[in-house]
């Protein structure tokens, strides 16, 4: 069997080869190979030594060498400018903490390297020379478009908690089911979960939202999930999963408004300060769901909902709303109309800045508030959004005022 690497990682796998180890690409970018997916990130397995990695390609044309993690066996190699990360075949030694092994032991054995690998489809090392090396039935699993633990399910989620939420998040992403053995334990072993640090949790729940088959992995591990989500009650997960499945095409805000829409606003300040999300898009999300109720019955309210958080977020708002069973094609109409007809919404689209407004004689603390009524006034129809006609009318009520 012939797989498409690209060279950037065959260069490395020959390398270490020429230098008499042996050395495979290994892992996820195995598995999107076999399925046609662009893989996120390329790692080679190896049997040499991290020193040996380092030595062998420091100094080498084409590559450059950085020990990220030495420790545990991994040097990024640059190569033709694409980042690999190389590690020696090695066994994690025990795990007492649901998540960090004690200790690694690096082996010469390809097969024992493979074995510490979370899931069957991720336990698949290839190399241009020796071809596709499956000791775990991943291909098969592949095939049938199945998640199952590498050797016992309960030892592999009890070693490392992650795993569980690593199960759930391919299952989305990849529409694959749960083998039933490994879905009882992840199961049996969601309260580990607790365990793990925040930020890993953020980095899976996201990709799990965004995943394609997110409604299903919702509804189906709404139990699971509710040990990273104490906030949320199981009948919330399982409508989020209602409301995810009308979603396409989203955004992670989007996704993760559609999970919190009937959460409270204290749950929601909580699932906030509990996950770990950058900031813009914790605030994008709470910006979705604070609108998700606002009515949107014409163009004005549309482009006052622009006005206040943004053209792209407010076809995110409308997007919820429809998640959440609303009607919508008259408000994404609407939209669509103010946007393409270059409608103003915006002071950067108001044609009178505060300058002008400056040499009308206004003084400088009046000017947000005189400029916001403008934009109100244009908005709502009331004028024009022309230059003499907006100069006009400031100067009308800067007479009143006086
Ligand atoms: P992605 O598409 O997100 O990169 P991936 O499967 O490649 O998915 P990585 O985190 O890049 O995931 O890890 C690369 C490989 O390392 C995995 O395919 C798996 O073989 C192994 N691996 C990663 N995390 C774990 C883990 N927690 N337990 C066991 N093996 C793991
Ligand atoms: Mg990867």
């Amino acid at each position: 069997m012939k797989l498409n690497i690209p060279r950037s990682a065959v260069a490395v796998i020959d390398t270490l080869r020429q230098n008499g180890y042996e050395a495979y690409a290994v892992g996820g970018c195995v598995r999107d190979v076999l399925l046609g997916r662009e893989p996120s990130d390329w790692d080679v397995t190896t049997s040499a030594r991290p020193e040996a990695i380092m030595e062998i390609f420091t100094e080498r044309d084409g590559f450059h060498a950085i020990p990220t993690g030495i420790a545990l066996g991994t040097v990024t190699v640059v190569s033709g400018g694409v980042p690999v990360e190389v590690t020696t075949y090695r066994i994690d030694g025990e795990y007492t903490d649901n998540r960090h092994p004690d200790s690694v032991e690096f082996t010469d054995n390809l097969a024992a390297d493979l074995a510490r690998r979370d899931f069957t489809v991720n336990a698949m090392a290839y190399s241009p020379e020796r071809g596709l090396v499956d000791e775990y039935g991943g291909a098969r699993d592949l095939e049938a478009g199945v998640i199952r633990c590498v050797g016992d399910a309960r030892e592999r989620f009890f070693e490392d908690a992650l795993r569980i939420m690593r199960a759930l998040r391919f299952s989305a992403q990849l529409g694959f089911d749960i083998e039933k053995d490994t879905a009882d334990a992840a199961r049996e072993l969601a309260q580990t979960l607790e365990n793990i640090a925040k930020e890993r949790i953020t980095a899976e729940l996201s990709k799990l939202l965004l995943g394609r088959d997110a409604a299903k992995v919702l509804r189906i591990h709404a139990d699971i999930l509710l040990h990273i989500l104490p906030m949320l009650d199981k009948a919330s997960i399982l409508s989020a999963g209602e409301r995810i499945s009308r979603v396409c095409d989203a955004s992670l805000p989007l996704m993760l408004a559609a999970l919190l829409a009937d959460a409270s606003d204290g749950d929601v300040r909580e699932f906030f300060s509990r996950l770990r999300f950058d900031n813009k898009t914790a605030r994008t999300a709470k910006s979705i769901l604070a609108h998700k109720n606002a009515p949107i019955c014409d163009k004005i309210h549309v482009k006052r909902l622009c006005r206040d958080v943004g053209a792209d977020t407010a076809a995110q708002v409308i997007a919820l709303k429809r998640a959440m069973g609303e009607n919508t094609e008259a408000m994404s109409g609407y939209l669509r109309e103010s946007l393409d007809g270059g409608e103003c919404y915006s002071l950067s689209q108001l044609h009178i800045d505060g300058r002008e407004l400056l040499s009308l004689g206004y003084e400088s603390i009046t000017l947000g508030k005189v400029l916001d009524e403008l934009l109100e006034a244009v908005i709502s129809g009331k004028l024009r959004n022309d230059k003499n006609e907006l100069i006009k009318a400031a100067s009308a009520a800067r007479r009143k005022d006086k």
